[in-house]
């Protein structure tokens, strides 16, 4: 019984990617092989693993399309880019990812690849240098600017272009934003964070519509040896059961603490898509259902932020997100990341009591 086309993404988070026949356990148990016996579905556990096809099922059918499972997040977006022919042009957001930019410094170090930073906020700045692009890499919201891209536009200039275009969808999730149905060729997930979201696992994901890319991504992965492992798609199935409850929690949440930050006096900026004086309001309110759970303030300079990380008693100063605990990071002390604001801290809202956080942030800032 494949789930019903009316079902909302609640539910099919629920049901998704179930085994079906009499006697079956509700869920696929981790399958804990490195072979199988010969003439079935499975051979060799590095081609495929009944326990990452339950969680590719249920992925795939939330994006819309067909999922491969990755070891990280990081295995399944350096999966994507090394299909590009060597010599291309990848043009990315300039506050992408730092392990997306990293990779790509380091393959263009080696020639592989070209990559072009550029403020995607920007639209007409960004169809203009698809001009010269071989493919496009987008995140909205970004990170931890919090920009956001217009996805419709972008995407739509890229399939005009006929170029591989890609979007990392990990703060959004597969819940509040559908880029393949905006034209992505693919998406790309760290299920590391919200899919997984107890902060316990790595895996990541592409999902595809193109029967093409996703087999080659499929051969990617298995001579490239990036497989996850039975438990980690196991977790992050489990994982995925409840993401959108707390994934609503979680942004309930930030926009209550985003519209408290944003009237306290100590702090310079609080940037959340979700506030109306946000440059991206009106265009996040178009293409995503919600506002996500990520949000950054920004305090006079790095000490000051420091002191004030220093002094939370429930808030985890750590890096990561996606997670039900509520965590924060001063990303400009990360190599990388010395074009963010030093006093910037991301907060990754997790799903305790907000108020339990709001007396939290009141006693650091004191
Ligand atoms: C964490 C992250 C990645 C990398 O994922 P890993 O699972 O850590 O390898 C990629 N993109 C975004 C937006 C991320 O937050």
């Amino acid at each position: 019984m494949s789930p019903a086309t009316s079902w909302r993404a609640e539910t099919l988070a629920v049901t998704a990617g179930r085994p079906e026949r009499p006697g079956a356990p509700l869920n696929t148990a981790p399958t804990f092989a490195s072979t199988y016996r010969y003439g079935g579905e499975y051979d060799y556990g590095r081609f495929g693993n009944p326990t990452w096809s339950a969680f590719e099922t249920a992925l795939g059918i939330l994006e819309g399309g067909h999922a491969l499972a990755f070891a990280s997040g990081q295995a399944a977006l350096t999966s994507i880019l090394e299909t590009l022919p060597v010599g291309s042009t990848v043009l990315l957001p300039d506050s992408a990812y730092l392990g997306t930019r990293g990779y790509l410094d380091d393959v263009a170090s080696r020639g592989r690849l070209v990559p072009r930073l550029i403020d995607m906020t920007d639209t007409d700045l960004t169809i203009d240098a698809l001009t010269d692009a071989d493919a496009l890499w987008v995140e909205s919201p970004t990170n931890p600017m919090l920009g956001i891209v217009d996805l419709a536009a972008v995407l739509r200039a890229g399939t005009d272009r006929g170029i591989l275009t890609v979007v990392d969808n990990t703060f959004a999730t597969p819940l509040l934003q559908h880029p393949l149905d905006l034209g992505a060729t693919a998406v790309v997930h760290s299920a590391t964070k919200y899919v997984g979201g107890h902060s316990d696992l790595l895996l990541g994901a592409t999902v595809t519509r193109d029967g093409d890319l996703l087999q080659r991504l499929h051969t990617r992965r298995t001579f490239h040896g990036g497989i996850p492992g039975p438990m980690e798609a196991w977790l992050a199935l489990r994982g995925l059961r409840t993401l959108p409850l707390r994934l609503g929690r979680a942004q309930d949440n930030a926009i209550q603490l985003a519209r408290w930050l944003h009237d306290l006096p100590q702090v310079i900026q609080t940037r959340y898509p979700g506030l109306p004086d946000h440059p991206g309001h009106e265009l996040a309110g178009r293409q995503m259902s919600g506002f996500g759970a990520i949000l950054s303030l920004e305090l006079s300079d790095a000490r000051t932020a420091d002191e004030l990380v220093g002094r939370l008693q429930l808030i985890v100063d750590g890096t990561s997100l996606g997670g039900v605990e509520t965590t924060i990071d001063r990303r400009n002390r990360w190599p990388g990341e010395e074009r963010v604001p030093p006093g910037l801290l991301r907060l990754s809202v997790g799903i305790e009591h907000v108020e339990d956080l709001r007396q939290d942030l009141i006693q650091a800032f004191g």
